[in-house]
């Protein structure tokens, strides 16, 4: 999938997301979230905001069965990068949030320092993309 196509796909699939009520606070409208999320996307190189994984690397190796996706209920977790509050207690607003691949979200959880986090784990898990990458 290239770049135009992915964002299509994002831009349908963020604004259904905004439905959700914990979005509201921070954002104005669902169109002011999808249109963050995609400049996000853009200034952050469609790379995980942690561990600086590019999302195609990342859905590359779930073609070739190298990583796998996590199942969820209708869907799966993995192959988009997923919005992270940076400071729990901040909520979802445009100043708090970074996009951040499965992996490093999951991880992270909100039991983490954002920056620490990102300081400490994200290279190390880069090492490991990038390991299986050339594997
Ligand atoms: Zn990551």
């Amino acid at each position: 999938m290239n770049r135009t196509d992915f964002i299509e796909n994002e831009k349908i699939r963020v604004l259904k997301l905004y439905t959700s009520q914990k979005h509201i606070e921070g954002f104005q409208s669902k169109y002011k979230f999808m249109e963050w999320f995609i400049n996000q996307l853009n200034k952050q190189d469609f790379k995980c905001y942690y561990c600086e994984t590019s999302i195609f690397d990342i859905r590359e190796l779930m073609e070739k069965e190298k990583l796998k996706k996590r199942k969820i209920g209708h869907g799966f977790r993995g192959p988009i990068l997923e919005i992270d509050k940076m400071n729990n207690d901040l909520g979802y607003r445009p100043s708090n949030c970074v996009l951040a691949c499965y992996y490093c979200n999951n991880d992270k959880s909100y039991t983490l320092d954002s920056e620490k986090y990102k300081e400490f784990f994200g290279p190390t898990r880069k090492l490991f993309f990038d390991f299986l990458i050339k594997s």
